[in-house]
């Protein structure tokens, strides 16, 4: 039998990968799903009223520009489950087999211990939020910036901007989350009031809604303005505003925008993507991150 060590065969690894893909290729009506999609509904529907048809997310969605287009295709492949398909296939099986082994080993789950459900709700957005925060600064950095770049590569914003990413960005951050998943758990990171919230809030940030909310925007919790700065090419905005549902991680380590511009605009300077097809943009950040780790200019040949 063909085996990567003697505890974890090929074929072990491939029926996990294949049945991961299974569970997402049937997910396109999972529960995950629907409350995402809810989320981003009632976002575009907060934009109708406040901003008007023509403004909103889903006037753009159908008079798709090319940045809207790669959104389309990322919504598409996340709603079919083709996104995680891809998370798997990309990392030949190893996502699901550190978190298997994470869970197995180190898999003590603190936050599910914690006995009140609003506080057990409140401890885990709190952690995962800190661990975004510090995930999303390394994917600004080196061969991780190249993946991550694909999220940031939208010219404009349409609430299910949230969806677009580069699967090895994707790979890179579960990677990142399985050994302190295992060991803080976040069963209730699957109930849906949590998971609706986490949508409406991505999808809100992912908005062009003029919101900042005053002092609770600065301090309590992302206003769409907040995640604005983060996805603009103004280089006083550079490398700000990392965090996702909480200002105080980007307030505690310095990261926080201080100043007083907002961007119109959103995306990144030589903007490579949205531009020769969905294969290349699938393509190219690999080439780039390789020879970013190789020491090469990322975009030589
Ligand atoms: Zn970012
Ligand atoms: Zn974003």
């Amino acid at each position: 039998m063909a085996t990567l060590s003697a505890d974890l065969p090929l074929e072990r690894i491939w029926s996990l990968v294949a049945k991961r893909a299974r569970m997402q290729a049937e997910g396109w009506v999972s529960r995950d799903t629907l409350c995402f999609l809810a989320g981003i509904a009632v976002v575009f529907a907060l934009e109708i009223v406040v901003l008007g048809y023509e403004k909103s997310s889903v006037y753009r969605l159908l008079h798709p520009t090319q940045t809207t287009r790669t959104d389309l295709v990322w919504i598409v492949c996340k709603v079919l489950g083709l996104q995680a398909f891809l998370f798997a296939g990309f990392s030949l099986g190893l996502v699901v087999v550190a978190s298997r082994f994470a869970q197995k080993y180190v898999g003590l789950h603190l936050v599910d211990r914690v006995g009140h459900p609003i506080l057990r709700v409140f401890v885990f957005l709190l952690w995962t939020d800190f661990l975004d925060y510090w995930i999303h600064r390394g994917r600004h950095i080196g061969w991780w910036w190249e993946l991550h770049k694909g999220h940031h590569s939208a010219e404009e914003f349409n609430a299910i901007t949230t969806a677009r990413g580069h699967p090895l960005d994707g790979v890179a951050i579960v990677f990142c989350y399985a050994l302190p998943a295992a060991l803080l758990g976040g069963g209730i990171g699957d109930a849906i009031p949590v998971l609706v919230i986490n949508a409406v809030h991505a999808g809100l940030t992912h908005s062009i809604l003029p919101w900042s909310w005053g002092w609770f925007g600065r301090y309590v919790i992302y206003p769409p303005t907040g995640h604005r700065i983060h996805h603009s090419a103004l280089r006083e905005h550079h490398d700000k505003n990392f965090g996702s549902i909480f200002p105080i991680w980007d307030h505690l380590f310095g990261t926080y925008y201080t100043g007083d511009v907002l961007n119109e605009e959103v995306g990144v300077d030589d903007n490579y993507l949205n531009r020769r097809g969905f294969r290349y943009d699938l393509i190219e950040p690999i080439r780039r991150a390789i020879r970013s780790v190789r020491g090469l200019p990322v975009d030589g040949r």
